[in-house]
């Protein structure tokens, strides 16, 4: 059978303030581990966290260039989850109420349309030892960073690796982010399923979070049409789950289902 892939993309950008999100810590990468961190960005009792004029600025800048619209409402909320690289427990994010709806990007192989693009905050950075140790470091923690949700628009991995190439170049013209891969500060979640030639429904979609490199996210998405068109080919069935991509060995493994 002839299967075509649907591909969205969400997309983590790091704006480039002076300062955190919601407090007065510096943003910069590199600093010495847990340097940059006060009682905001960890979530200490009592801390008020209090939005950054600038980071609201350059996120309406990049939707601005992305053509989407300035929502009249929006609003933060905290999503909470328990990970040893996020302190306060919660992430304050936009689920909810984005900033902004709408927009696109031209491609050769058509119009990839925007869902929206809301602000969150960055979570730290854990270090691993090669024991499976690992040690935390908070700069990160409270970061301003935008989402940039594509529609389920993308058909091939070449489709995806030009709108990312795209994206990045407006983001980058826009001023909004330095969009350094190989640094994080610009990452990618892929969602793809497959389905047969010519039917309308979506697929069961799979989804690879954090890939760092454009060659990585062309190969992770060449790799799992494949592995999703054997698994069909074979009766069996796609199930909702993370995987993660290892650009050494050129393979993804299952993280968990959904
Ligand atoms: P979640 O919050 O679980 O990540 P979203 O509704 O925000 O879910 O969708 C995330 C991304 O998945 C979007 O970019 C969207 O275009 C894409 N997507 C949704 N359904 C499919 C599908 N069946 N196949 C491929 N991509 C999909
Ligand atoms: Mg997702
Ligand atoms: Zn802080």
């Amino acid at each position: 059978m002839k299967y075509e892939p649907v591909i969205g993309l969400e997309v983590h950008v790091e704006l480039k303030t002076k300062k955190k999100l919601f407090c007065g810590c510096e943003n910069i990468f590199g600093a010495e581990p847990n340097s940059m961190t006060c009682p905001i960005c960890r979530g200490l009792p009592g801390s008020l966290p209090v939005v950054n004029r600038e980071a609201v600025y350059l996120a309406i800048r990049a939707g601005a260039a992305l053509g989407c619209e300035i929502n009249k409402v929006s609003g933060f909320a905290r999503k909470n989850y328990f990970y040893p690289d996020l302190p306060k427990g919660y992430q304050i994010t936009q689920s909810e109420y984005p900033l902004m709806s709408g927009g696109k990007i031209d491609t050769a192989s058509g119009i990839v349309g925007i869902e929206r693009i809301h602000i969150e905050e960055d979570a730290g950075k854990l270090k691993y030892d090669k024991d499976g140790s690992f040690q935390s470091d908070f700069n990160r923690c409270g970061v301003p960073l935008i989402e940039i949700v594509s529609k389920p628009d993308i058909h091939s991995s070449a489709q995806a690796a030009e709108y990312l190439k795209k994206l990045r170049l407006i983001l980058l013209y826009a001023g909004v982010s330095d969009c350094k891969m190989q640094e994080g500060s610009l990452r990618c979640d892929i969602n793809l399923s497959i389905r047969p030639e010519g039917q309308k429904e979506f697929g069961i979609r799979s989804e690879h979070k954090n890939v760092n490199s454009f060659s990585a996210a062309y190969r992770a998405m060449q790799y799992e049409e494949k592995r999703q068109k054997a698994v069909l080919d074979a009766g069996g069935v796609i199930e909702q789950e993370t995987r993660r991509w290892d650009d050494v060995k050129g393979v993804s493994t299952i993280m968990r289902t959904k």
